[in-house]
Order: C-alpha cells, then structure tokens, then sequence
C-alpha cells in the first residue's frame, strides 16, 4: 500500500472508471475504492446515447452492444408516434457487463483496484484521508463518484431536497429475441403521464426487456403501485421482481467540488433531468474531474473542475432543466407539443444521437410554438 496516492475514487461505476482510466492515462497514482464485487447489478435503462459511446475513447466491443436503436414511439393517453432515423440513436447494453468493462480498462491504464466499502473522509493538511471498514488511506485528492444513493456527498453538498430527487422502478423481463425486435423494431418506447408528471419505458435488450418507470420523487408517491399498473397495461406478468433507485433531478445548481475533494456522476447531480440520461455526464464528469486534478494547482482544482464542467455540458443540463420544467409546469400542453407532433419529435431524438444540442433544439421550437400550440389544443 503506498503511504499516499495522488488520487482516490470512491465508486467504480461510468463516473469512477472514467475518472480513473483518465487519472493513469496523466500519470497519477490512482486508486479506485469499490464496495460491491464485479459485475454487479445497477439499476439502468441501460441506453447508451451515441455522443456516451463517443466519449469513451476506445471502441465498445461488439458483444456488449444488445441492440442498436433507430427510432422513438412515444406514447401520450391514446396516441402512439413513432419515428425512425436512418443511423444510430443509442446503443442498449447490460450495465453489469458494460460497468465492469469500464473498470477493466481503467485497471488495464494502470489504476489500482481495492474491494472496500468507504465510510467516511477527512480533509487536513493538504491531504484527506479516507476510512474504510478496516483501514485507512491517505490521498492528494478524492473524486466521490459513490452515485445517488451513498451519503458521501452530503459532505460537500448538503443536505438533498425532494424536489430535486426523482425515483424509478425498473425490472428485467427475459423474453425471446425475436419477440422483442417484432414488439419494440428498434425503437425506445416511451410513455409520458404514466406517473404523475413521470414516464415509463420499455427498452430493448438482448432477451429481456428493461421496463421502468420515474418521476420526481417528490410526486411519485407509490411507485410500486404505478409500476405494477404500468406492467399491467403492457401486457407484462405481475410478481417480476421490482427494484427502485434514486435518481438526481431537477437541479443544477449543486456544489460539485470543495478544497481537496471533487463530486461526479450522479454523486454531483449530473443527470439531464428531463431523460434521466446520466451515463454520459458520468463518464465526462469523471475525465473532467481526472483532468482538473492533473492540471493543477491544487488550491484551483475544484474550481478549475466545476469551470470545466459549466463549459462542457452546464448549457446543455440547464436546457433539460428548462424542458423539465416546463412539462412538470405544463404537462398536458407540453406534452401534445412533444409528443403528438411528428416534426418536434423528429428534431428530439436528434439530440441523443449527438446531431443536435437541446439549446438548437429550444430555439428551433420556440419560433414555432404559437402554431404548435394551435395544433395541440
Ligand atoms: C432506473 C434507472 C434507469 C436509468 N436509465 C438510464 C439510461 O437508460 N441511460 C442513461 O444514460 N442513464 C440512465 N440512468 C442513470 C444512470 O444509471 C446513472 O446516471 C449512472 O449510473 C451514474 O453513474 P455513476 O458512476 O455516477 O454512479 P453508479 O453507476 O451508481 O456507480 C456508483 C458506484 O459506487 C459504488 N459505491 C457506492 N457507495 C460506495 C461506498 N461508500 N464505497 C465504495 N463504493 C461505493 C457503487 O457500488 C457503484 O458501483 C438510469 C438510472 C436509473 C436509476
């Protein structure tokens, strides 16, 4: 054990290995600190947006990519759109397979790994120690990148309102290959106002299905209760197992970064709060957080980290935030806009295929929403 690293990540998921894989890749002494044993369950829709796949650096080997998706069908009340693209919109994969994945590459550039559950850290000396169930180690730095869940970053963060948290029920329902292509033709499908101001999803995977469904949590009082209902109306057997996550939401004005120690991932909020997509701003996050700290020098490392990150993806998360809002503002009238007209739809999904940001995508809209408006009412 060398007596100090320069860096420890706290969490070996997209956020922590990328940080990591980064982190070696600048030359500093890395260390990763994981609680569960790999591959290990996370609860995901498991769509991997194009400009995520992009951000990677390295090729996704073939065989974690499940299917490969071309279009949306959206459904709102009794009416289904469905629009396909002629490339790629997003990659399905199993985060199990594709989280451990991640974490080989990062231990292949040279990141130590260490199976420890981390308890709690302190900051002193220009050092901050990190205390786990059986020891304690010593590091320059520490990028938290534990997720939604670990209490870690209420050290920097604070206490989290409801109102910025959303939850999601998810479960994996095994079903032949060939049923699924015919059920869901490469497509993502989607309700809206299944929850109260929340969706669900049904995505394709390879033999099973990921169905879920989110909102904030501050409004979605009985998940379980919603999700079986959605199960219901889907066609889908009841006694699955469910699982529930949190998931950020809604807020972008979190502290990400404080002296020594620097938040990622979901542990920073970083999820647009629109989609739930969160994979992508995991992994920048992390290579952000690894790039701030080999720039230097340390008493500019969180701000240098928290510029990064406004300059790299700020605009885009405040453009989903806007797009939230407004539909949790204006459900019914946002929603007809969206998800009831081809043209808006068609220039939507354009935004998880990296063709277009969400700030083209509202200034495109705005001009055209007094007569989307006509239309929708
Ligand atoms: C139901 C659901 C569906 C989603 N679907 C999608 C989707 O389809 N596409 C998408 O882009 N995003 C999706 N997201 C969001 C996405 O899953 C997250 O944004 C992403 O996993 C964040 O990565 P992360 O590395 O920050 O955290 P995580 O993936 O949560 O990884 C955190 C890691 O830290 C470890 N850890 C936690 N505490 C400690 C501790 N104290 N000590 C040591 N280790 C610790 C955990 O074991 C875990 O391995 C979904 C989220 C949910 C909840």
């Amino acid at each position: 054990m060398k007596s100090v690293h320069d860096l420890i990540i706290v969490g070996a998921g997209p956020a922590g290995s990328a940080a990591a894989r980064e982190a070696s890749r600048l030359g500093l002494d890395t260390l990763i600190l994981e609680k569960e044993a790999f591959p290990r369950y996370k609860a995901c829709g498991g769509a991997l947006s194009d400009r995520a796949v992009s951000t990677l650096g390295f090729p996704l080997p073939e065989d974690l990519c499940e299917r490969t998706i071309t279009g949306a069908r959206v459904h709102f009340r009794d009416r289904v759109m469905e629009k396909h693209k002629g490339y790629r919109l997003t990659t399905l994969v199993t985060r199990s397979s594709f989280d451990q994945f991640l974490l080989q590459m990062a231990v292949q550039s040279g990141a130590e790994l260490a199976a420890k559950n981390v308890l709690d850290y302190q900051e002193k000396d220009g050092c901050v120690s990190v205390k786990t169930e059986d020891c304690t180690y010593q590091s320059r730095f520490l990028v938290i990148a534990s997720g939604c869940q670990d209490s870690l970053k209420k050290k920097v963060q604070g206490f989290e309102p409801m109102r910025t948290t959303g939850i999601c029920m998810v479960a994996e329902i095994e079903e032949d290959d060939e049923l699924i292509a015919k059920r869901l033709n490469n497509s993502l499908d989607v309700y809206f106002g299944v929850a109260d101001m929340g969706y669900g999803w049904i995505f394709p995977h390879r033999g099973y299905y990921s169905v879920g469904i989110g909102g904030l949590a501050s409004g979605l009082k009985h998940p379980r209760i919603v999700m079986q209902d959605f199960l219901k109306s889907n066609g889908f057997p009841a006694g699955v197992k469910l699982r529930g996550h949190l998931i950020p939401q809604g807020g972008n004005d979190r502290v990400t970064a404080k002296g020594r120690v620097l938040l990622a991932g979901d542990a920073a909020g970083f999820v647009d709060a629109f989609t739930g997509e969160g994979i992508y701003y995991a992994l920048r996050s992390g290579q952000l957080a690894a790039r701030a700290i080999g720039e230097g020098p340390a008493s500019e490392v969180a701000d240098l980290y928290r510029m990064k990150c406004k300059n790299d993806f700020g605009e885009e998360l405040w453009y989903a935030l806007l797009l939230s809002k407004m539909m949790h503002s204006y459900p019914n009238v946002f929603l007809r806009i969206l998800a009831c007209q081809e043209e808006i739809l068609d220039r939507y999904i354009e935004i998880a295929a990296s063709k277009r940001t969400y700030k083209d995508f509202v200034r495109w809209l705005v001009p055209r929403l007094p007569m989307s408006l006509l239309r929708a009412i």
